[in-house]
């Protein structure tokens, strides 16, 4: 190659031409640095043809300055990035940085240097001392990362670097992961668990495009059935992606695969050390990472031999990415496996009606474990209409749920509680002038915190401490809470089991895997009487002793706009209640609600998921939502909110006028103001014929806006607010 066409770094360049320079070897694919004015800029070389930009002159072409020392990105990779540019309306910059792991990664292999305590204690100790010895057992890695584990200086370490305390380790960055071994401990699979298993093994040999929908009941052993195809992949010497979620779920995962494989698998995620990403995403590029196990940003990561991507839980709503490139991980994840032609399996109990209907017509495979693994029954549903057993005064809990907590407690089984809300309640106010406690960034409560003794805003973090008068009126001692949050709870469970040891298990509590590593052995050992939890306990976990799951409120996810509610709602609840009753002792639910008619409260009662699926079915159909139709969101924001509004109607006045495609809005969003910027949003609804994507850009992009407005198009929204 004479000349070369580079997608570059840097979102107001894009595309710029470079000439080679004599003797450097180039490919598609290939990452290099470039020259831009008197800077440089990081670019990946990419087929001409497909990157549309102005055809340089050849004497006006500067060369390359380098090749970085890693392989090029593969070929299926690249048309990935351009699926989803296209796709999501993204540009194609901000795909494929998600591609490349850091700047230090694409440099080389060589060592660097971390820290680590030597057992030597410091003769002269303060308190900051003391704080980071205590905070760094067992720990190792830059000073940097260390300062920020032990929230102490850097000066602070360096002094104990000097005073021995903590010494220099050389660590080799490429350093091998050891190998993990497909026999290492094979289990007997039941009959149902084997056939599944045969025809992901089959697909894995097969190196074909295989998308599958692994439909198992919670406790049917979906992971022992996926892990049979991991074992095939390793054998062939292939590469495996497992998505999941959310990192809560990772700590379970890793011992479970630790237990079949012999060695855990490799972890990316976005709070990796810096050390910990160069290695891994090295030994992804170069194919010797064999499994890999992240949340959604593990996708694009340049594996050079994948051979199958599980995405666990798949009906999660964590997949979908809701800031920058707007994506689905596990929609992305089928167009991945499709570009490189080979089995992709999506896991979970209670699919998305996405999911559904495309095995329904034919799409995907659906492999279904209709059973509990080992005989252990479905848990029995019940629903407590709160409007008939109303909790005492002050209290959340109705007497028959209490009772029933009682008589677990008793016997010394484990009840689980399950409220979807952080915090101690969601709303504070005065009781002497009505003074609400309010975001000064966000449309939102603050939330009050008892632990940390403050009030919250859950969507920007802002946060004050829990005053002692009213600011608007100065009475003192008159702030009430107003309704539940997992922490008020937490409060009356202590109240009416007074003897329960419990557990609170939020994104508060358990924001690191040690904490959730406790937290899990210690319920497993039965050293904890109840949980109460938020989404984070609904799904993955697996206590025998676990007989009663009580949902708070049922009613809570059914409220605000969210189109696909009811269906949060059935998921939930269904996951929550699939953590009952998984050992040998049967498993009971209880569900307060306010309101037992509603479909998706019945049907879950009932154990009848058919009947769900195919009500909220037809209710999408006539809907035109998604799978039948198509949805996606503009967003239109501003610090202004004169100026908001003023692109939102000129992106308003201009809409096309397609007999397929129907835009609502402009109107101010759920979330009017968000981190301080004025929200409004335009909805599309549009047929599955009509060209949603082209018809976006071609109306947007002729339109001019001032500097300080954002517009974000959003495409299959989840979040509606
Ligand atoms: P799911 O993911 O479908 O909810 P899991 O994969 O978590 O189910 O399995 C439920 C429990 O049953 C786990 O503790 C798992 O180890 C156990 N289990 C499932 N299948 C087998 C098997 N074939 N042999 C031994 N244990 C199994
Ligand atoms: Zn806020």
């Amino acid at each position: 190659m004479k000349r070369v066409r580079l997608l570059v770094f840097n979102a107001a360049l894009g595309v710029l031409d470079y000439r080679v320079p004599e003797g450097m070897a180039i490919e598609y694919g290939s990452v290099v640095i470039a020259p831009l004015g008197p800077r440089q800029v990081l670019g990946i070389v990419w087929e001409p043809e497909r990157l549309n930009a102005q055809d340089v002159p050849e004497s006006k072409l500067r060369p390359l300055l380098e090749v970085l020392p890693v392989p090029p990105l593969p070929e299926q990779l690249r048309r990935l990035i351009e699926w989803t540019s296209d796709y999501y309306c993204a540009s194609l910059s901000s795909v494929a940085r998600m591609a490349l792991g850091s700047m230090a990664a694409l440099r080389g292999g060589g060592t660097t240097t971390e820290y680590r305590l030597t057992g030597v204690e410091p003769t002269r100790m303060t308190p900051q001392r003391a704080a980071a010895l205590d905070a760094l057992q067992g720990e190792q890695a830059s000073i940097r990362e260390l300062a920020e584990l032990a929230s102490v200086s850097e000066g602070v370490l360096r002094g104990m670097v000097g005073a021995g305390v903590l010494e220099p380790v050389t660590v080799d960055l490429d350093r091998p992961y050891p190998p993990a071994r497909p026999d290492f401990a094979v289990p007997q699979l039941s009959e149902a668990q084997q056939a599944a298993a045969d025809t992901f093994v089959a697909a894995v040999r097969e190196h074909a495009f295989a998308p599958f929908l692994l439909d198992g009941v919670t406790g049917s052993g979906k992971t022992e059935c996926y892990f049979e195809a991991v074992a095939e992949a390793l054998r062939l010497g292939k590469q495996v992606l497992v998505l999941l979620p959310e990192i809560a779920l990772t700590e379970n995962f890793l011992r479970r695969f630790e237990q079949r494989f012999g060695v855990p698998p490799i972890l990316w995620h976005s709070s990796l050390k810096s050390s910990e990403r160069r290695r891994a995403w090295r030994a992804i590029v170069q194919g010797e990472a064999q499994v890999v196990v992240g949340a959604r940003s593990a996708l694009f990561l340049p594996y050079a031999r994948l051979g199958l991507i599980v995405v666990d839980e798949a009906h999660e709503i964590s997949f979908k990415q809701d800031d920058g490139v707007r994506y689905n991980a596990r929609d992305v994840a089928v167009i991945r496996a499709k570009f490189e032609r080979i089995p992709v399996v999506l896991a979970s109990a209670t699919p998305a009606l996405e999911s559904m209907q495309l095995a329904e017509a034919g799409v995907y495979r659906k492999i279904e474990l209709p059973d509990r693994f080992g005989g252990a029954m479905l848990p029995d549903i019940e629903i407590l209409d709160l409007r008939k057993e109303p909790p005492e005064r002050g209290h959340w809990l109705a007497p028959r749920l209490v009772a029933e907590m009682k008589e677990r407690l008793a016997r010394g089984e484990q009840s689980l509680l399950f409220l979807n809300r952080r915090g101690y309640a969601p709303l504070t106010l005065c009781r002497h002038c009505g003074y609400r406690f309010q975001c000064p960034n966000c449309t939102a409560w603050l939330v009050e915190h008892r632990f940390s003794r403050r009030l919250a805003c859950h969507h920007c973090g802002h946060e004050v401490p829990v005053p002692d008068a009213c600011p608007e009126c100065g009475t003192a001692d008159c702030l009430v809470a107003c309704g539940p949050g997992v922490e008020r709870i937490a409060d009356e469970v202590a109240e009416v089991l007074p003897e329960a040891r419990t557990a609170l298990v939020t994104s508060d509590t358990m924001n690191n895997p040690e904490a959730i590593g406790e937290f899990v052995a210690k319920a497993e050992a039965g050293a904890i009487d109840v949980i109460i939890g938020t989404q984070l306990v609904t799904k993955g976990y697996h206590f025998p002793e676990l007989t009663l799951v009580g949902v708070v409120d049922a009613d809570l996810g059914l409220e605000g706009g969210d189109l696909r509610a009811a269906e949060r709602t059935y998921q939930q609840i269904a996951q929550v209640a699939g953590r009952a009753g998984r050992g040998e002792k049967p498993g009971e639910v209880l569900i307060q609600t306010r309101h037992p008619e509603a479909a998706v409260i019945s049907a879950l009662a009932n154990g009848d998921r058919d009947a769900f699926y195919a009500a909220e079915t037809e209710s999408r159909r006539d809907a035109g939502a998604p799978p039948f139709g198509r949805w996606a969101a503009i967003i239109v924001s501003s610090e202004d909110q004169a100026e908001a509004l003023s692109a939102a109607r000129a992106i308003g006045g201009t809409a096309p006028n397609l007999p397929d495609m129907l835009v609502l809005g402009p109107a101010p969003a759920p979330l009017a103001l968000l981190r301080g910027r004025h929200r409004f949003r335009l909805l599309i609804n549009a047929r599955r014929s009509a060209e949603l994507q082209k018809t976006l850009r071609e109306w947007l992009e002729p339109l001019e806006f001032p500097r300080g407005v954002r517009v974000n198009i959003d495409i299959d929204p989840y979040s509606f607010v």
